[in-house]
């Protein structure tokens, strides 16, 4: 079986401000590397659809909806409407969310279905600072958070585990997730930073381990060692889902975490491991941030070769 790469050109479509680190050249720089290394030709495409309103209110309020339509219909005779600072939504802006979180219950059905291995989507915005009525930190919708409710809800799954090791702390998956036992979330993120979340939040299913600023794929290691995989083989997932972002990279200005392709490719396989042992190797991964464009393209290739041997 294959592993599928899942993407839409509408998420090209989304676009804050040629200024903005969160952009859509994102998405071609990991084409771009995908095609370089070869490991494209391996790859399943597919075209994300447009999520259901159900499926979004699976993780989102019915409030949270309507402003994002408001602002995007805002958005529609001032170019750029704002939901917080760094957040925003062109016209565009909506469908390029809906695709995003499309992709990753697409994802979610091909692999329970068995009609590919695992899967990576290729989507914008990402999704983890979405909470179930707030959007923030360029995330609108939480995609890898309703691709998990998927799965529980349509597909019936006992326990699926979370695996965020974006540099920023998933808030929102947590906010959306704190208090189902179905789920278990484990994350590393720089701390104290953006979204100063995470360290409060810490459960037994919560699994938040903070890094100082200058840590390196070591002080990484350690904490996916020590924390995450004695938790992993106690709550035995029957599915892992991938928050990947590539912004703890040495390279990503907007962070100062010092991880290496290498690193990702370690973690990777970690998951894959505990995937085989407990989840019949179901994974499905899902693009967070990552802005340096050369690092992160490098690292969704390490990410997505591990994928495709494992
Ligand atoms: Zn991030």
């Amino acid at each position: 079986m294959h592993t599928a790469f899942i993407s839409h050109p509408d998420c090209l479509l989304h676009d804050m401000g040629s200024f903005h680190p969160e952009s859509p050249a994102r998405l071609r720089a990991i084409e771009d590397a995908l095609t370089a290394s070869g490991l494209m030709d391996k790859l399943e495409r597919h075209a994300a659809p447009l999520a259901t309103p159900a499926q979004v209110k699976r993780v989102h309020t019915p409030e949270h909806i309507a402003l994002l339509d408001a602002v995007a219909s805002r958005a529609l005779s001032t170019g750029l409407a704002y939901l917080d600072p760094d957040t925003a939504m062109n016209w565009h802006s909506l469908k390029a969310a809906y695709r995003a979180v499309g992709a990753v219950i697409l994802a979610t059905d091909l692999v329970i279905g068995k009609k590919v291995k695992n899967a990576f989507c290729s989507v914008r915005p990402p999704g983890h600072h979405a909470e179930r009525d707030l959007a923030m930190g360029f995330c609108l919708l939480n995609n890898i958070a309703a691709g998990v409710a998927h799965a529980v809800e349509a597909h019936a799954l006992q326990r699926v585990a979370v695996v965020d090791f974006d540099v920023h702390h998933g808030n929102g998956t947590e906010d959306i997730f704190r208090d189902d036992p179905r789920v278990m979330m484990v994350s590393t993120f720089q701390h104290p930073f953006y979204p100063y979340s995470g360290v409060a939040g810490r459960s037994e299913r919560m699994v938040n381990i903070p890094l100082a600023a200058g840590s390196n794929g070591q002080a990484f290691r350690e904490a996916v060692n020590e924390f995450w995989l004695p938790s992993l083989e106690k709550f035995k997932p029957r599915m892992l889902f991938i928050s990947a972002g590539f912004d703890a990279h040495r390279d990503d200005d907007l962070a100062s975490l010092n991880l290496t392709e290498d690193d990702y490719a370690w973690v990777t396989e970690r998951i894959a491991e505990v995937a085989n042992r407990y989840a019949d190797n179901r994974i499905v991964s899902s693009l967070e941030g990552g802005y340096a464009l050369p690092a992160l393209g490098r690292s969704v290739a390490a990410h997505v070769k591990v994928l495709i041997d494992s």
